[in-house]
């Protein structure tokens, strides 16, 4: 190539096609070079070996050392991929894509032919496909198609140390199946040392270690906490670009918001510090930043310039940027966590644990001697972190994952394999809801079916559906509230749905009334996968007339457990039976209305406990849809029942929906 450029006189007669090929030369020799200098390929002949001896391998290896992209590969030139294809799981759909494009360009295919992945709502896969890329919740709906995942030879579940709630199920599944089909390979692939532990789960299977390379990152605290970690971020980030040398920043943050905070404000810094600044390049990384985007992030830094990637957790392990010298960790990340006591499911920025913070650190040794800065302090560091994270299995609701074994099948859950069996409590919990939830037949109005089916798949992206840009502030205010229909989220997110499939789907009225595009697409997704389901199980589809209270019975019916009345003073509500003051979320359509009694959808601790997707309801539902849970006692304190209760007197036709 360098000779084309140079123009020698054997270059001039190279015809389009061969400067293609040796372009294609070229691109096979570095991708090439690159494969075989990760730690990974030292041990490949070995590692084969071992696959050979042994049915379940545990294999450990620092991140970016290649398992995710090279083991797959090592495994189909190896021949595995003559039986069956290799599966390979991954906690978050982000690093599934994003590996899977990169193993098929080493592999010089299209993606989604011989490579492929296959995240909800989208199989990138064919008929052809021999690695496939996958989220372990993707691989747990196989099951249910598939339960001995025949057309596999090999498994892999990846980034095992993350102990994702999917993944933790899916090591109970994968062990049996292994007992059953010798012929099944599985590896359990872990970025630290808790190896012992996968081990001695799997019958003591064999651990295989793959050293990485790694240089010494020094590690900088600060002297006193940092009241604004975003604002620290910034200013560290500054600091760095304008005084150190070569080398690309991470700052890990919690989420989407925080992303975008510190994006923004790093855009207006870097504006006015003016043209003599070098450039500074800002790839933000995270689960829903649109596909195109996320390559940005991957892409060599020019020379002259650097590179701050704004990263959720999923920088950690999940995927590797290389380049990377500096490291910025204000130490925290967004946790899903929940209350088995109280019901209460709560997604909390949450300190990190320290074996969490050293994985980051580790990211600033992968080309280099590296420098992590913690912003918190040395103390912190030492007495106040924890040092694991739990298992998400045991700090999530279990009634999920009870109604998804059931689906598979598996009705004993007290004697299911649980690498950390969830305590009794939860379980207990769990197994209560779960026998609360389907509903009694005679509550259930099945010409209503289609209604609330849509009201559930906007419910699943909910939070998103709404857009309130800063700087247009009262003119999103003024959509939102054209849209909104009394008696609170439900209704209104039924009525937003309804308003765009009369537009038949269209952007442009998404964007004019500030509604997420995207976030409906997804709505319009759930909606078909749920409406498919309910054919499979014969349910009949029939929507008569919208009647709102019949609607809103039907929510009642689906969570009475979940109702709250207001308390005497008006200010706050207090949740039946279990006792809880909580508020009224601000996003809520119900935020500002007076109501006494309301049914939400799911309890939010932020900075106070907040209900969110609320809808009004009449206490006297409560008892009618759930007699076993309620008596009138639970609703004759109310101030409300029997006086003008705000919307029954509005709609008489209460009681006709439900008999
Ligand atoms: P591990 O799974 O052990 O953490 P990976 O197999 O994910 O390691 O990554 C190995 C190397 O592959 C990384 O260091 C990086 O150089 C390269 N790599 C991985 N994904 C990409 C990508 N999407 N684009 C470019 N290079 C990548
Ligand atoms: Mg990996």
């Amino acid at each position: 190539l360098d000779q084309v450029a140079g123009g020698t006189p054997a270059a001039e007669k190279l015809t389009p096609a061969e400067i293609a090929a040796q372009e294609e030369r070229h691109r096979a020799r570095t991708i090439r070079e690159q494969r075989e200098s990760l730690p990974a390929f030292e041990y490949r002949e070995e590692f084969l070996r071992v696959m050979e001896q042994n049915q379940v391998v545990v294999l450990v290896g620092e991140t970016g050392s290649g398992k995710t992209t090279q083991i797959p590969q090592f495994l189909h030139e190896a021949g595995y991929t003559r039986r069956g294809r290799i599966g390979c799981t991954q906690p978050r759909r982000v690093a599934a894509m994003s590996v899977a494009k990169r193993v098929s360009e080493e592999m010089g295919t299209r993606l989604g032919q011989e490579v492929g992945y296959s995240i909800r709502f989208e199989d990138c896969t064919s008929d052809r496909t021999v690695i496939k890329y996958m989220t372990d919740g993707m691989l747990l709906r196989e099951f249910m198609t598939e339960p001995d995942l025949k057309s596999y030879s090999v498994m892999i579940i990846d980034e095992a140390h993350e102990r994702t709630l999917h993944t933790d199920i899916l090591f109970g599944l994968v062990k049996d199946i292994a007992r059953y089909r010798p012929d099944l390979k599985l590896v359990i692939m872990s970025a630290t040392m808790d190896a012992d532990k996968f081990s001695r789960f799997f019958d003591d299977a064999l651990i295989f270690k793959m050293h990485g390379r790694r240089f010494p990152v020094d590690i900088y605290y600060t002297k006193s906490p940092e009241a604004d970690y975003l604002d620290a971020c910034v200013v560290t980030t500054l600091q760095i670009h304008l005084t150190q040398g070569r080398g690309d920043i991470l700052v890990f943050l919690t989420g989407q918001e925080e992303i975008e905070t510190v994006q923004e404000n790093l855009q207006k810094r870097m504006k006015a510090l003016g043209p003599k600044a070098p450039e500074l390049i800002i790839c933000p990384i995270y689960a829903n930043l649109p596909s195109d985007m996320q390559n940005k992030i991957f892409e060599p830094t020019p020379a002259g310039s650097r590179k701050v990637v704004l990263a959720t957790n999923i920088a950690e392990t999940s995927i590797t940027i290389d380049g990377i010298v500096f490291v910025i960790d204000p130490g925290f990340s967004k946790l899903n966590s929940y209350n088995p006591r109280t019901g209460m499911s709560s997604l909390l920025v949450t300190p990190c644990s320290r074996a969490m913070v050293n994985q980051r650190a580790g990211r600033a040794g992968r080309v280099g001697p590296g420098k992590c800065f913690r912003l918190y302090t040395r103390w912190s560091y030492e007495h106040e972190l924890e040092e694991n994270t739990v298992p998400e299995i045991q700090r999530t609701n279990l009634g999920n994952v009870v109604l998804l074994l059931k689906s598979l099948g598996i009705d004993d859950l007290v004697n299911f394999d649980f690498l950390d069996p969830p305590t009794p409590e939860t379980l207990i919990r769990a197994l209560e809801q779960v026998r609360a939830s389907p509903v009694p037949s005679r509550h259930l109005h099945f010409p209503l079916a289609q209604l609330i089916v849509t009201i559930c798949a906007m419910l699943s992206v909910n939070s998103s559906v709404f857009y309130a840009p800063k700087d247009r502030k009262s003119e999103s205010e003024n959509a939102r509230l054209a849209l909104t229909r009394p008696h609170g989220d439900h209704m209104t997110l039924l009525n937003v749905w309804n308003s765009w499939v009369e537009t038949n789907y269209s952007v442009q009225w998404c964007f004019e009334n500030f509604i997420q595009y995207r976030s409906m697409n997804h709505a319009r997704d759930v909606r078909d996968q749920l409406l498919k389901l309910l054919e499979r199980v014969e349910i009949k589809l029939v929507s008569n007339e919208e009647d709102d209270i019949a609607i809103r019975k039907a929510i009642t019916a689906g969570f009475f457990y979940h109702a709250a009345q207001k308390n005497i003073s008006g200010k706050d509500f207090r949740t039946s039976k279990s006792n809880q003051t909580v508020l009224i979320h601000p996003s809520s359509t119900l935020h500002k209305t007076p109501v006494e009694w309301v049914v939400y959808h799911e309890l939010m601790l932020t900075s106070r406990e907040f209900m969110r997707q609320v809808t009004e309801i009449d206490p006297t539902w409560l008892v009618e849809v759930a007699p076993h849970y309620y008596s009138g006692s639970d609703i004759t304190g109310s101030e409300t029942s029997g006086k003008g209760f705000h919307g029954e007197k509005r709609h008489k036709s209460s009681g006709s929906a439900l008999r």
